[in-house]
């Protein structure tokens, strides 16, 4: 017998720092923000997912600590069992009003959202078609289910269309997953034609709205709202960690969805219910997001700053066209600057912090090809983004990372 069953663990952290995929933690000390402090040095802060800046917004921090005041730190069981509290009924209230959709449920987190909602629509008699460049949860989401998954070409409806006359019919039940901003990619799902296609086909149409809910859409409700899709039979998917600035995660929907999942979504059902602090906050983000729309058109403001900014400079060398996408259709505030591999992400990763910005690089496997991943804030300034440009394009036209 072998005495040394757990060698292989530190055999794979070898590869993995071989190929240069290893990650570690660095601890930001500041308050969330636009510009932060991290391991002691101040940087303008281009990696994070709180979009409209309101992570640390005293709005949210007031009314976290008055629910913790009266309710407590923890909810102490499953929301069948001792953890419902009336907030967690308004936040679902607030959010199928924010969505428009009869009603909504709120978990612990986005990503055991994804997973309970689709392991109970769909089993191992039924069938997932998953863009290609789908969040992790969602692709766990399929795998836990038993389902069997075809992933379909990224954004690419005629190859769902094909996959779907091909197979749709050996199957009971089939569900179509797909973000609707895509997470690592900043671009947009084409969700009129997804929509079509689940009508013709008869399935399920799952859309994962984190990165777009308070972001896309007239009233900041999502892709759905800025495709005109309200109101459309679809489940809508969302986390409460992003633009909301809080923690945890929602599907909104019909009211026999919501309820089915109520009795049948294993990680709702058998998980803590959402701290008192986490409803609250997430509560008062639903209502700025639709009280203060300036604070959207002010991300969207300082997304087209940042796009005429990155044109100015290209105009300037075409040295550096390889690096970008057309970003001058981008729809979100996410952008990514594509470089040849892991090794040369965290080099430009690691130059662009000795210069005062957080953009980290993401790799393998988390995505396909390395990159750097910009993400832009309501509460960004003009000079923020003046400098980016600045930095990245005296970088980016140094010989050796080309
Ligand atoms: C972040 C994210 C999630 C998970 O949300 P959490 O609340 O952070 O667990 C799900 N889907 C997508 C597309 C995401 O980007």
């Amino acid at each position: 017998m072998s005495i040394d069953a757990y060698s292989w663990i530190e055999r794979s952290l070898e590869t993995i720092h071989r190929a240069d995929w290893y990650r570690s933690v660095k601890a930001i000390e500041s308050r969330p923000g636009s510009t932060v402090i991290l391991e002691g040095q101040e940087l303008i802060n281009f990696a994070s997912n709180d979009y409209l800046g309101l992570a640390g917004e005293q709005r949210l921090i007031d009314a976290a600590i008055a629910a913790t005041k009266k309710f407590g730190t923890g909810t102490t069981g499953s929301r069948l069992l001792t953890g419902h509290r009336h907030l967690h009924r308004e936040l679902e209230l607030a959010i199928a009003r924010l969505k428009q959709t009869e009603d909504a449920i709120v978990f612990s987190s986005g990503y055991l959202a994804n997973l309970g909602t689709i392991s109970a629509l769909v089993g191992r008699r039924d069938l997932i078609l998953s863009d290609r460049y789908n969040h992790s949860s969602l692709k766990t989401g399929a795998k836990v289910s038993g389902a069997t998954i075809l992933e379909y070409q990224h954004n690419d409806s005629e190859d769902l269309r094909e996959i779907l006359q091909q197979n749709r019919h050996q199957y009971r039940k089939t569900l179509i997953i797909t973000d609707s901003i895509f997470s690592m990619d900043g671009d947009l799902c084409c969700l009129p034609e997804l929509l079509e296609i689940a009508t013709e086909f008869n399935c399920m149409l799952l859309v994962d709205e984190a990165h777009a809910t308070g972001i896309l859409g007239k009233t900041g409700a999502g892709c759905v709202e800025y495709f005109g899709c309200t109101g459309q039979p679809l489940i809508q998917m969302g986390t409460l960690s992003k633009a909301l600035g809080s923690l945890g995660g929602y599907v909104a929907g019909s009211a026999s969805l919501i309820d089915f999942l109520r009795n049948r979504s294993p990680s709702w059902i058998y998980t803590t219910g959402l701290t008192p602090a986490d409803t609250a906050a997430a509560l008062e983000a639903v209502k700025i997001i639709q009280q203060q729309p300036q604070r959207r058109a002010q991300l969207w403001h300082n997304i087209n700053t940042l796009k005429q900014l990155l044109q100015e400079h290209q105009g300037k060398t075409t040295s550096t066209d390889n690096f970008f996408e057309s970003w001058s259709s981008f729809h979100s505030p996410i952008f990514c600057v594509h470089l040849p591999n892991a090794t040369t992400a965290l080099n430009v990763g690691q130059q662009l912090k000795a210069k005062g910005i957080f953009a980290p690089a993401i790799r393998p496997p988390t995505v396909s090809t390395s990159r750097i991943r910009i993400t832009l804030m309501a509460t960004h300034n003009v000079h923020h983004l003046q400098k980016l440009v600045d930095v990245l394009f005296s970088i980016l036209t140094q010989e050796e990372v080309g």
